[in-house]
């Protein structure tokens, strides 16, 4: 499959029908949450190091604000386009909405390569995204929050701009910011928990111990991370993890059949969660091109990275072996890939449940920044465990109760909830 062809939007739009279709939804509402309530579409100029000026382009749809204030990160990404925005942020609704936060969704981006950029060019890209949004955004409109390859010190700047501008303290404005500075302890790690917290749940179902059972990653970033973490202190096993080399323009697998060594591996990894191949080589991982990751005989897949990685062209090498695939990304999944995932009996725990732990504890950095009183981080993973076993439950016993598949059973509750707030609110 061409990956630059693939538009993400039309797999948003697709999921969406099916649960449109299995809610027999009227025209009306399909109308008003097929597509984007408001659009920010514009150009940020940077003045780069050597002198010269850039124009960059960038995004920020709200997809649903019913719920609440609309919610969702921002991506710097070569390949960002209005479409991958509108996708991410109709994922979001449904995300803050299966995990009944009092949000909305939303989500924005810049067309870039941090990579090739300095730092005071990011902080330009940051201060300028603001700068282009900042009527349409704020702690009661529209909260952003990081995403791929965006950072606490991204949202620090993008804060700064953000209370200059408006001339107050308003550390509520954004979310995953340094602790500190208005962030929450937990944060960095809560997307990687909710996951594997996910997990257990699906495992506690399915009667097997974690600590019988292997899992393979895709992605080293952020959530891969703290997935592991977690995973390897519930006893599990993982073998094996992926990541994207930057030089060689392909991913690579790295793997280790009695367990990979989260810290020796975090020491040869680059702040974009690259893995040096030949570093990794000389500790005695197992090098692997590609897709490698997804073919591994291993009981827990976690695809971990960007959108479009499960397709209906490596679906079928998942090793029968598999019993529990949580997309720790945000639509990794094709619909065509679903089918054959359906087919082959693997529990799936959609993104919009396995990766909302991210989403849910920067409601909670929110609400500790609006009242500018923090928590312990106890009290923070405590109530994430609280709210996320909460949502598996709720989606799981939907499912159970009507034989569905768990992406359907989510997405079902996900867009009931946004509907009936659109109708309570005389929208339709
Ligand atoms: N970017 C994360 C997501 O896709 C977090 C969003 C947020 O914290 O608002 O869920």
């Amino acid at each position: 499959m061409n990956k630059q062809a693939y538009n993400p939007f039309e797999t948003a739009q697709k999921q969406f029908d099916q649960a449109a279709d299995l809610l027999d939804l009227n025209t009306v509402t399909r109308d008003l949450l097929r597509s984007p309530i408001r659009e920010f579409n514009f150009i940020i100029p940077v003045r780069m190091d050597d002198g010269s000026k850039k124009i960059f382009r960038g995004f920020r749809v709200q997809h649903n604000d019913a719920r609440g204030p609309a919610k969702g990160g921002i991506r710097f990404h070569p390949l960002e386009t209005i479409d991958t925005v509108r996708a991410l942020a109709m994922w979001m609704t449904w995300k803050t909405a299966v995990a009944d936060l009092p949000l909305g969704g939303g989500k924005g981006g810049v067309i870039c390569d941090p990579h090739n950029l300095s730092s005071s060019e990011q902080e330009q890209l940051c201060r300028g995204w603001v700068q282009q949004v900042v009527k349409n955004v704020g702690p009661h409109t529209d909260v952003p929050a990081p995403d791929v390859m965006t950072s606490a010190q991204h949202m620090l700047w993008m804060l700064d701009e953000y209370e200059k501008i408006t001339g107050e303290r308003k550390p509520g404005f954004i979310t995953g910011k340094p602790v500190g500075m208005g962030g929450s302890l937990g944060r960095k790690e809560a997307t990687g928990y909710g996951v594997m917290i996910t997990v257990r749940e699906a495992l506690k179902e399915l009667n097997i111990k974690p600590e019988n059972t292997r899992a393979s990653f895709q992605g080293f970033g952020n959530v891969s991370r703290y997935a592991i973490e977690l995973f390897q202190q519930m006893g599990g096993t993982a073998t094996c993890v992926s990541c994207w080399d930057q030089e060689s323009n392909q991913s690579n697998s790295f793997r280790k059949n009695e367990g990979i060594d989260l810290d020796e591996l975090l020491t040869i990894t680059d702040s974009f969660g690259g893995i040096n191949k030949l570093k990794a080589g000389e500790l005695g991982y197992e090098v692997l091109p590609g897709d490698a990751w997804i073919e591994q005989e291993v009981d827990i897949l976690v695809p971990a990275a960007m959108e479009n990685q499960i397709t209906s062209e490596n679906a079928d090498k998942i090793s029968d072996k598999v019993k529990i695939i949580a997309e720790g990304a945000n639509g990794p999944t094709t619909t065509e890939a679903d089918t054959i995932i359906k087919s082959k009996n693997i529990f799936m725990i959609p993104d919009l449940l396995a990766n909302a732990g991210g989403v849910t504890c920067s409601y909670f950095e929110q609400v500790q920044s609006n009242m500018n009183y923090y928590w312990e981080k106890d009290e923070v993973l405590g109530k994430l465990d609280l709210k996320m076993t909460s949502a598996f439950i709720a989606v799981s016993d939907f499912a159970k109760t009507n034989k569905l598949y768990m992406r359907d059973a989510a997405y079902i509750i996900a867009v009931d909830r946004v509907a009936q707030a659109c109708k309570d609110r005389g929208w339709i």
